[in-house]
């Protein structure tokens, strides 16, 4: 059972999803829910013997439509059943695939998937936010290997995306222009944060990143969201995030875990921007959430972006 509960200190709702502890947990590797459905085998999520790209709702989801029953609210315990959408996005049906190797063609695929199930819960009643995300590797928690990410439509615009969308609509209303091309057009003179810069995309390691190697993917042209991309705009997409993928696994050689997240709305002030935030710091260590991340919100960083963006550059 889903249900929202709103802490009232600060507003954010939290999702108590207490059937995803029954989730299948690192299964062994001759069973694989996301792998197709071998004739005469264990049926898979998938009822198919082969596949390219398979999308499907979620078995053990955070929300579900219709939402499953929630407790009464009451004026300090405040809950909502958990109305919205858990979608798993399968890349391939190779089993041992990452995003790095799915090749050009699949990535190409992937990105008009993507936009087709962005289009479609975007115009969701019950969604107000679609966040689609991969969670890459044991490190990020991640209970099965097949390269597979998910969409989630939340039924409320989630707080990060909120206070992103309030600075971009602030410097919209001031401007007259959007907040990321003042960015990106001061990244770029500057430099030395550049990863890469091609097909209308620019890699860049945030003056203001969090972690060590964070990335973010941003159109050169004016994109809010995945509606407005046109092939050519796809082409650029499915580029970066190749290139990116290849770039990590070259620098720190080994197939490098990662969040990678799209910032996206139907809003004029914003612009789309793939995400990638990576725990590791260096090959052997990684970067924790400890007590002034977590309770203050301050994330202290131990490398700057100019030097992980040398790095990521010379790979
Ligand atoms: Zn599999």
């Amino acid at each position: 059972m889903s249900e929202l509960r709103k802490n009232p200190f600060s507003g954010e709702w939290v999702v108590t999803a207490t059937h995803r502890q029954d989730r299948t947990f690192f299964p062994p590797d001759d069973f694989c829910p996301l792998c197709p459905t071998k004739a005469g085998g264990t049926p898979t999520e998938i009822p198919f013997d082969r596949y390219d790209i398979a999308v499907f709702e979620n078995k053990f989801p955070s929300f579900a439509t219709p939402a499953p029953e929630g407790m009464a609210s009451d004026r300090f315990f405040e809950a909502l059943p958990a109305s919205g959408v858990c979608e798993v996005v399968c890349y391939s049906q190779d089993h041992a695939a990452t995003f790095a190797d799915l090749g050009m063609e699949r990535v190409r695929q992937l990105c008009e998937v993507w936009q087709e199930r962005y289009v479609d819960l975007i115009g969701r009643e019950v969604v107000e936010y679609v966040f689609i995300f991969e969670n890459k590797g044991r490190e990020i928690g991640v209970t099965l290997t097949h390269p597979h990410g998910q969409i989630y439509g939340y039924p409320f615009v989630p707080p990060v995306p909120a206070a992103r969308l309030a600075m971009e609509r602030a410097h919209f209303r001031e401007r007259g222009a959007s907040l990321a091309e003042a960015w990106l057009d001061a990244e770029l003179a500057d430099g030395r944060r550049i990863v890469f810069r091609e097909k209308g995309y620019v890699a860049v390691v945030p003056f203001f990143a969090r972690y060590p190697y964070e990335v973010h993917l941003v159109p050169e042209r004016p994109l809010t969201d995945l509606s407005q991309f046109d092939q050519s705009d796809l082409n650029g997409l499915a580029n970066a995030l190749e290139r990116i993928a290849k770039t990590y696994d070259k620098l720190f050689g080994f197939s490098l875990p990662y969040m990678m997240g799209f910032h996206q709305h139907p809003d004029p002030a914003t612009r789309c921007v793939a995400q990638f935030t990576p725990l590791h710091r260096a090959s052997n260590k990684l970067k924790y959430l400890a007590g002034s991340e977590a309770h203050c919100g301050v994330f202290i960083v131990d490398a700057l972006p100019e030097v992980s963006a040398a790095a990521l550059r010379n790979a």
